[in-house]
């Protein structure tokens, strides 16, 4: 019995885990690391250390992220 609810628990966890993995903005290509410092993949402009931090491992500055969600 509680051995079923634990299952249904875990499963929703990963339900619930996968599906905010989902709805995250994507990363998309990894940062140029030039010196040191990260910087966007598009333009070569250093990236922001709040951006980072919102979004680690974001590889695009926020011009170029929007860009690329303006072209989808
Ligand atoms: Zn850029």
């Amino acid at each position: 019995m509680s051995d079923a609810a634990d299952d249904a628990q875990d499963y929703e966890t990963h339900r619930r885990a996968s599906a905010l993995a989902d709805a995250a903005p994507k990363p998309g290509p990894p940062p140029l690391i030039i010196d040191g410092v990260a910087c966007c993949a598009e333009c070569e402009e250093p990236i922001p250390p709040a951006r980072l931090k919102a979004l680690p491992g974001v590889g695009l500055c926020m011009a170029c992220a929007e860009e690329l969600e303006a072209e989808r």
